[in-house]
């Protein structure tokens, strides 16, 4: 894999956006039943995600022949997925709120991420060799929030 000369401005943006997920994640949630409920979310969500993302991956990958070393599932608040230079792909566990073609679109951005780690030209006709309609998924994926 070749590193572009964007890397270490990408790597050093998504270190503050994950910088954020953390002070945002030690904020106490004031009443307990709301963390009850949210905590059972997650839960549910994170043993579907662990029965579909890993395989989903898996699949698109397999098709379009790109190389991930593992799988890792998340549940950031600010997004949905993340491909690191050591070549984890990590999905949100909350993909499996929304739509499959959106799902399916986040999975190839991030696969498309291990050729390009930034978001270039190059890397967008890569995504959209794997997915034509990418802008209005990219768009309606603006209406569903990672967060749970
Ligand atoms: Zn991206």
């Amino acid at each position: 894999m070749s590193v572009p000369k964007h890397t270490s401005d990408f790597l050093a943006k998504r270190f503050l956006s994950s910088n954020r997920k953390m002070i945002r994640e030690k904020l106490p949630i004031k009443d307990p039943k709301e963390q009850r409920a949210r905590d059972y979310q997650k839960k549910i969500l994170m043993k579907k995600a662990r029965e579909y993302l890993p395989y989903r991956l898996e699949y698109h990958a397999k098709l379009y022949g790109y190389n991930y070393s593992k799988c890792r599932l998340t549940h950031a608040n600010t997004r949905w997925g993340s491909c690191s230079s050591n070549r984890t792909i990590s999905l949100n566990i909350g993909l499996m709120k929304v739509p499959e073609p959106l799902r399916d679109y986040v999975i190839l951005h991030e696969l498309a991420h291990l050729n390009h780690m930034d978001h270039s030209r190059a890397f967008w006709a890569e995504v959209a060799s794997h997915d034509k309609n990418y802008r209005s998924h990219e768009k309606k994926l603006k209406m569903f929030n990672p967060g749970i």
